[in-house]
């Protein structure tokens, strides 16, 4: 059934409740009460206790990967990897990010330096990334970005042939493999993130993956854990512990991984079958990658074609309850703390600006029923269709 009574127009909305965009994945009370119980029988809260070190070595199994190192949440991960890898001066990293991205270089008293995405991956641009290493440049963080992962072998190859580090932060790729290899084993390290809208959620958390001994000893030391075998001399530690409770969720979840993944899989392909050849809305499937976790759906919207704005489609789904968001808005260089960094570097972020103004990211996660994919789809189609109508009700500054 196409909609052609919408809610901006006035009419009820299609869902009555609110359909939130995340993964958002609850395990089953009665297991997580037992979890509980055992974290209260053992009176034991927190420094690396037996969930958390359960949790590091699951993963580490899961992963293929030497260390895993649970952390309290990705951006502090991402900050104790700076101050781990000793990195100094400045480092490249792709402007089409979340904000924690550049932040941990900023808290860490690095400069990033923002690199353009390629358009149609929407990761680093590699070759854009060569042009900008200068003796200034200690490292490279390349983000592994919507169930998707950068071109890892052109990274590999770009530092290796010019001696600078490479890391990774990979919060969107729990669970993808690059050519068959878990994404988590590449470049000195890669970061993860257990947010609640991420693919396997600790409700905060996430981890540092690597296959240094040197490099895991030294993080595991800022990390402040007790009684994590031996100690490397580091110069600055910090608190970046995970909790009994954050572990036991995470283990939970990641019981149900599979399960997560395949839902997420069979959303993804019901937005693709739907949303098929609607004009200016291009679905955005995960690159460089042989396994998607599918946590993200993103749409790039053509004004021209669609009929209405991004920010007005936006606000045709939220009349109708479906909370879809622009992603990533505004971009990392414009924020309040890079913006004049981001004059001074005059660097062309054309793809990254365009990306800016027109990605959506739809409700995906354990808390939208399949069958509402192609409600969502059939609404978003006659949207298009009715656009000319539907300006009359929208803001035009939008
Ligand atoms: C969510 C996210 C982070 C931060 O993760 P937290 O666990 O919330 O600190 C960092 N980078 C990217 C790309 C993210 O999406």
């Amino acid at each position: 059934m196409i909609a052609t009574r919408f809610a901006i127009a006035g009419n009820v909305p299609i869902f009555d409740i609110d359909i939130p965009v995340g993964q958002l994945y609850f395990p089953d009370w009665t297991r997580y009460e037992s979890a509980v119980k055992d974290i209260f029988d053992r009176r034991y809260y927190t420094n690396q206790g037996p969930l958390a070190q359960e949790l590091e070595s699951r993963l580490q199994q899961m992963l293929g990967v030497k260390h895993v190192i649970c952390v309290v949440n990705a951006t502090v991960g991402l900050m104790m990897a700076a101050e781990a890898l000793e990195l100094k001066g400045k480092v490249i990293l792709p402007s089409f990010t979340f904000l924690a991205s550049a932040q941990s270089l900023s808290w860490t008293g690095l400069q990033p330096v923002f690199c353009d995405v390629a358009s149609n991956t929407h990761h680093i641009d590699v070759s854009k990334a060569k042009q900008m290493i200068t003796k200034d440049v200690s490292a490279i963080m390349a983000v592994n970005l919507w169930g998707g992962a950068a071109d890892i072998t052109a990274l590999e190859q770009l530092v290796q042939e010019t001696g600078i580090k490479l890391y990774f932060d990979s919060a969107h790729a729990f669970g993808c493999e690059v050519n068959g290899q878990k994404v988590g084993c590449f470049g000195s390290l890669e970061v993860m993130s257990f947010h609640a809208t991420k693919m396997l959620s600790a409700t905060e958390g996430g981890c540092i993956c690597t296959n240094d001994d040197d490099l895991a000893a030294k993080l595991r030391n800022i990390r402040s854990s007790y009684g994590a075998g031996h100690t490397v001399s580091v110069v600055k530690t910090s608190n970046g512990r995970m909790s009994e409770l954050q572990a036991a969720i995470a283990l939970l979840n990641l019981d149900d991984f599979e399960i997560n993944r395949a839902n997420n899989e069979a959303t993804f392909l019901a937005y693709q079958k739907h949303l098929a050849g609607i004009p200016g809305l291009k679905l955005i499937s995960p690159s460089g990658v042989s396994r998607s976790n599918y946590q993200y759906i993103v749409c790039e919207v053509n004004t021209e074609q669609f009929g209405v704005t991004r920010q007005q489609l936006l606000s045709i789904l939220k009349a109708e309850n479906i909370n879809a968001r622009r992603y990533f808005y505004p971009g990392v260089h414009r924020s309040v703390e890079f913006n004049s960094l981001y004059n001074k570097q005059k660097n062309a972020l054309t793809i990254t600006e365009l990306l800016c103004e027109t990605c959506i990211q739809l409700p995906v996660g354990a808390l939208l029923d399949i069958d509402k994919v192609e409600v969502i789809c059939n609404l978003i189609r006659s949207a298009q269709r009715n656009s000319a109508k539907l300006l009359h009700y929208l803001d035009s500054d939008s």
